[in-house]
């Protein structure tokens, strides 16, 4: 389920994803890692692989089956784009040269 959020410019976060893969040293102090480690720690659900980039199905839908007209902040946590997701939102976007 998504939650909702207390910043101002957001109505509710939505993270169909979650982890991510350290690609540089400005993924130090990553907030996003931080954050999946405690959350993990916490029991919290989609969290079970910790930091490990994870699809989760069925967290996919959740804006459609929303009623009310939703701001959402999509994937606060992962890259949405990560190439590892790449398959399953169905291929590159052909004008997008960092993916292939
Ligand atoms: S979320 Fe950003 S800072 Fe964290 S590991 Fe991924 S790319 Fe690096």
């Amino acid at each position: 389920m998504s939650q909702t959020s207390r910043i101002e410019w957001t109505e509710a976060t939505w993270n169909p994803t979650v982890g991510c893969t350290k690609i540089s040293s400005g993924c130090k102090h990553c907030y996003a890692e931080a954050m999946a480690v405690r959350l993990r720690a916490m029991g919290t659900p989609g969290y079970e692989n910790g930091f490990k980039l994870t699809i989760l199905p069925d967290r996919l839908d959740e804006p459609l089956r929303r009623r009310k007209p939703t701001t959402y902040f999509v994937n606060s946590m992962p890259d949405l784009f990560h190439k590892s997701h790449i398959p399953a939102w169905g291929g590159c976007p052909s004008k997008n040269p960092s993916c292939s």
